[in-house]
């Protein structure tokens, strides 16, 4: 048995309330196998139904969430899979590891390149998409799948960063040695993978969401993005295992920024230039941006390549390295493919168009085919834009550009933008776009819990909202000036929305009362800021030491979110299924009229199993 797989089982933390932080999506084989053995069939999805040349596959899952395929036909034997038990019916069973789930990607897109039940790269994928973050795993892909659905528009149906936000791998996670990522606006370091689940963990969980639901069946082709990754910098010595637990994503955003943070660029950069990179790689690159239209100054643009060309070496071993996984494991060639956006908004100050212009210019020499780059634009993060006719001129600019390269934008820190806003974006790039959106997410469980009548849901919201406010509490009085500074704006801004008085940091005792007297909402600013930190917070404890607890008090914290009701589901996945729309029209991926009939059907819903029936239609 694997590590994390006895560490979860010895702290009964079960994949029913604990999913995706095992790759595998049964941590008790033999329990379950001696379940199926003995004739007490586990729940079966009969949506889940596909089939391969060996026969008929159903998805089964027990009481604890552990799931088992269940294959029936001429072809069903037990070495099909790993691990096989054949049944008295004659049909065998499979336990859902994460090993057996490579072989079925196999199985599944040999017999079916078309089949929608793992995530591809399609080309319309490549072109326009929408990326949805799912902090919340389980919670939250059936509503994806029900936009997606009623939509019919496949987007990027998964997506977090790691190792930022996912464990990237879980022994070095029992072993205590997760590296940390600084957030300034609360004075510490928190560990990666703050939000629990593995890498792997929620690959499969994203696809098994998919059988369950019935959505394959619905032919929609849908890509998990494995976001920001790190190139390069102190991520060299374990890119290999970034590499290896992404090997289900079908789709890679390339972040050089860790790279260039330890770049530094010679004075001499057109000496540097002339010594380090190839001459035909760098005249070539010269034609084709002059090609685009674009007059290069030479001597920014020799301090752009001797700024950037250290990380393009490593983009490149990182690309090869992701395709050489997939070939070694993957044996179609729908199976193998997957779309490239490469991160340039982490390159200080606003991009101009020769920067974006180079930067695509240089993977095409490279032989790197990007579907998506993201320049900045000067965004913040859950706050609209503010300047509309600027907006359109930044964007006409980059897509200017971007359009010659066959690539389209990446709009990150997307969520929390204005109508407006995003109609500028589908407007001006005819909606070959994508709007990544994330933290959005959180809000809205936030928003689904405090709207709950269920006595459970209405505790845990208690709850969350007190832990945010202590830590507003804690930063508007911490020593670290950023800290301070970040804590009473979020202070500031809910007390000035509620028509308080903000002169209230003369003492502790002064802001608590401020705080304590505003009536408890997810729309004051320091919930948004600090709420994604409630969800790994050892007891649910608002200490610094408490966050991304990746020990049995995190995750039985986690369990908390897990455990919440219909109720709380249902709201949850309207929630988010009304902004996934909000999105897609404005950006103009799905048109009034369908959008309009979307959000006629959400309102109809008075049950979650309503909602999650009509995703297969
Ligand atoms: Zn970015």
């Amino acid at each position: 048995m694997s590590s994390i797989n006895a560490f979860l089982l010895q702290h009964n933390l079960r994949i029913a309330t604990n999913p995706c932080v095992s790759p595998d999506f049964c941590l008790d084989w033999p329990a379950l196998r001696a379940e199926l053995v003995a004739g007490k069939p586990p729940k079966v999805y009969p949506k889940s139904r596909f089939e391969t040349k060996q026969g008929i596959w159903l998805l089964g899952e027990n009481e604890h969430g552990d799931c088992a395929w269940r294959l029936d036909g001429p072809g069903a034997k037990p070495d099909v899979l790993d691990d096989g038990v054949a049944l008295s019916s004659g049909a065998v069973a499979f336990p859902a590891t994460f090993s057996n789930l490579l072989r079925l990607k196999n199985l599944v897109q040999e017999h079916n390149p078309a089949s929608t039940i793992f995530p591809t790269a399609t080309e319309q994928l490549g072109r326009s998409t929408l990326g949805v973050g799912a902090r919340f795993t389980t919670l939250h892909w059936p509503a994806v799948e029900w936009v997606m659905s009623a939509l019919s528009l496949g987007v990027t149906a998964n997506q977090n960063s790691i190792p930022r936000e996912l464990v990237y791998d879980t022994d070095v996670m029992l072993a205590g040695q997760l590296d940390t990522v600084p957030f300034p606006f609360i004075g510490t370091n928190v560990p990666e993978g703050h939000q629990g689940q593995s890498v792997e963990g929620m690959s499969h969980g994203c696809i098994l969401s998919k059988l369950k639901t019935g959505f394959h069946r619905r032919g929609i082709a849908w890509s998990f993005n494995a976001d920001h990754q790190p190139i390069g910098g102190k991520f060299d010595s374990r890119e290999d295992q970034l590499v290896t637990g992404c090997v289900l994503a079908s789709y890679i955003t390339f972040d050089l920024s860790p790279e260039l943070a330890q770049t530094k660029v010679a004075d001499d950069a057109a000496g540097w230039v002339k010594a380090n990179v190839p001459a035909e790689l760098v005249a070539q690159v010269k034609a084709r941006v002059a090609k685009a239209g674009l007059t290069i100054n030479e001597a920014d643009f020799a301090k752009l390549v001797a700024y950037v060309w250290p990380s393009f070496q490593k983009m490149k071993v990182r690309y090869e390295k992701y395709s050489a996984a997939r070939a070694k494991l993957f044996a179609t060639a729908v199976g193998r493919a997957f779309l490239s956006e490469l991160s340039i908004d982490e390159l200080p100050g606003l991009t101009t168009s020769e920067t974006t212009a180079i930067m695509l210019a240089f993977c095409e020499a490279l032989g790197m085919k990007i579907h998506f780059v993201a320049p900045a634009f000067g965004f913040q993060k859950n706050m609209p834009y503010p300047d509309n006719a600027a907006l359109r001129t930044l964007i006409e600019k980059q897509w200017a550009v971007c359009k010659q390269f066959g690539a389209s934008i990446g709009f990150h820190s997307g969520s929390g933008k204005s109508a407006e806003n995003y109609q500028v974006m589908g407007q001006v790039t005819g909606s070959r776009l994508e709007i990544k959106t994330s933290g959005r997410y959180t809000y809205e469980m936030g928003r689904a819990l405090f709207a709950s009548t269920n006595v459970a849901d209405q505790a845990l919201w208690r709850d969350w909202y007190k832990f945010t406010l202590e830590l507003a509490l804690l930063g508007s009085f911490s020593a670290d000036a950023t800290e301070q500074k970040m804590a009473r704006i979020f202070v500031t801004d809910a007390l000035a929305k509620s028509g308080k008085g903000t002169e209230v940091f003369a003492n502790p005792i002064v802001t608590r009362a401020a705080l304590e007297a505003l009536p408890a909402s997810p729309e004051h600013m320091f919930w948004f800021e600090y709420n994604f930190l409630h969800v790994l917070a050892a007891g649910g404890r608002a200490q610094k030491a408490a966050l991304g607890d990746h020990t049995a008090a995190g995750y039985r914290q986690r369990a908390r979110f897990y455990a919440i009701s219909d109720e709380g589901r249902l709201n949850f996945s309207k929630n988010i299924a009304t902004y996934i729309v909000f999105l897609a029209e404005n950006t103009g991926l799905a048109t009034a009229a369908t959008c309009a009939a979307a959000r006629t059907l959400l309102a109809r819903y008075t049950t979650l199993d309503q909602m999650l029936d009509d995703i297969s239609k």
